[in-house]
């Protein structure tokens, strides 16, 4: 499948559409999911268009690949997440309900999650 220039979070990153965002920098792009799961639940993607976390992790170049990571480990820090515990989750095509074919991890936290498939 070829990346779609119009999927909803490409254009969330040309300002297309509104978010409310929590992180920007030259890498990833952070913002509150419109329909929240957890207490805490933003989603965090990356500037470059990638699918899925495979296409990312074989396409990315490797600055670009630490720069996501250290964006999600940024945002669970600034969301005071990380003393009591959250979740990372990334859904990769349809068996994982994937709507938005450009890749992003769902940061969950906030509550106790409970056991992840249920
Ligand atoms: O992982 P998946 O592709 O299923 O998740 C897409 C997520 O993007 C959903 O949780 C949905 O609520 C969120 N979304 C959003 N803002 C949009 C469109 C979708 O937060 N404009």
């Amino acid at each position: 499948m070829e990346y779609d220039q119009n999927n909803i979070f490409a254009r969330i990153l040309r300002k297309e559409i509104p978010a409310r965002s929590v992180y920007e920098d030259e890498f990833a792009f952070g913002f509150h999911d419109l329909s929240p799961l957890a207490p805490i639940h933003i989603l965090i993607i990356p500037k470059g268009p990638y699918l899925s976390i495979a296409d990312f992790s074989a396409q990315a170049t490797a600055e670009e690949i630490t720069g996501f990571w250290r964006a999600v480990s940024h945002v669970a820090k600034q969301q005071g997440i990380t003393r009591d515990g959250f979740r990372i989750v990334s859904n990769s095509g349809p068996n994982a309900g994937q709507e938005v074919p450009h890749f992003h991890v769902h940061l969950l936290g906030g509550t106790s999650l409970g056991p992840i498939l249920e």
